[in-house]
């Protein structure tokens, strides 16, 4: 039998898996893995930002801020018509669920909101999974969201709690555990992790990792985000996160939310395939399928066709 769902890992006991030697934790990694996920599968999940630019808050890592001078500009919010025609072309691509994110600190009640309760009503027509990423949300947001047949949401915790004040000033730690909290009352998947490479510690990783496992039950999905560095924001300069040093995150979250879909998210494109592919073995069964990120390039889907097929890896099919 293997590990069960744990919800009291210490930061101590984590960083403990993580710094052991590197193939003993991919072997117990992989271990989880294929108890947990046998067969073979990844989940392709396409994004695409509705509402870009301007945001309010000033998340240090995001291009789409407003209080950072960086190259993207704001964006009216996409019409529905123009959301379904992405949706199609993603699924006839082979993703299997559409992540549609808007940069706002909180949706507002009215048209924009109305107008996402669409886009969560005509993505699932396609015949793709929903995810949307919104910002702070209201208990009977969240409701209402479930009810038009959002599958997930997601709202990620970024890093340590005692890392957050030095990557966001204008929110807490506090809101985001409260928005996740009424995601869940509401019957909605959680997908919720995090970003390494923002001059955190070690320590501040397996902090994060901890506080991710405090949800009860865990996030279904916990994207491992590496940094991209966008020329503008406050995090421009910091170096690139070593490989090996993702592959260890990727590994350690695999161990301690063994039934989470673990994506290997942004900062993927500077990994070569091999490692890619070492980052799947390890524990990583979802993708960002496309072209693009919110802001930032991504593998086109060719490319990442010819991998999972050199590999023997499938699609994981849409749950709807
Ligand atoms: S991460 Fe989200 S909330 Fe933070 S600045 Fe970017 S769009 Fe806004």
């Amino acid at each position: 039998m293997g590990a069960c769902q744990r919800h009291d890992w210490t930061a101590a006991e984590i960083r403990a898996l993580h710094d052991q030697p590197l193939f003993e934790l991919i072997d117990r990694a992989r271990r989880v893995h294929s108890e947990y996920h046998p067969g073979n599968q990844v989940q392709l999940c396409a994004l695409l930002s509705v509402k870009t630019g301007g945001c309010p808050e000033d998340c240090s890592y995001c291009a789409q801020s407003a209080h950072h001078p960086t190259a993207v500009r704001p964006g009216p919010m996409m019409t529905l018509d123009d959301v379904l025609q992405t949706a199609r072309r993603a699924k006839a691509a082979g993703a299997t669920r559409l992540c549609m994110g808007t940069a706002w600190r909180q949706i507002k009640e009215g048209g924009a909101f109305e107008r996402v309760l669409e886009m969560v009503r005509g993505v699932k027509a396609v015949g793709l999974e929903t995810c949307v990423t919104l910002g702070m949300l209201e208990r009977d947001q969240a409701m209402r969201l479930k009810q038009a047949g959002l599958d997930t949401y997601n709202h990620n915790l970024d890093t340590s709690p005692e890392y957050y004040p030095s990557v966001v000033t204008t929110h807490r730690y506090e809101d985001r555990l409260q928005t996740i909290r009424y995601v869940r009352e509401a019957g909605i998947s959680v997908c919720c992790g995090g970003i390494i490479g923002m001059g955190e510690t070690l320590d501040d990783r397996a902090r994060m990792l901890a506080e991710l496992a405090k949800l009860d039950p865990h996030p279904e999905s916990v994207p491992i985000n590496a940094l991209v560095p966008v020329p503008g924001t406050p995090l421009a300069g910091n170096p690139p996160v070593e490989p090996l040093e993702f592959l260890r995150m990727i590994a350690t979250t695999r161990i301690v939310m063994p039934r989470a879909k673990v994506r290997l998210s942004a900062g993927r494109a500077s990994l070569s395939r091999e490692m890619q592919l070492w980052c799947m073995y390890a524990g990583a069964n979802s993708i960002f399928y496309g072209e693009a990120l919110l802001t930032t390039l991504n593998a086109g889907p060719d490319l990442d066709a010819a991998m999972l097929e050199a590999a023997g890896l499938t699609a994981l099919p849409p749950a709807c």
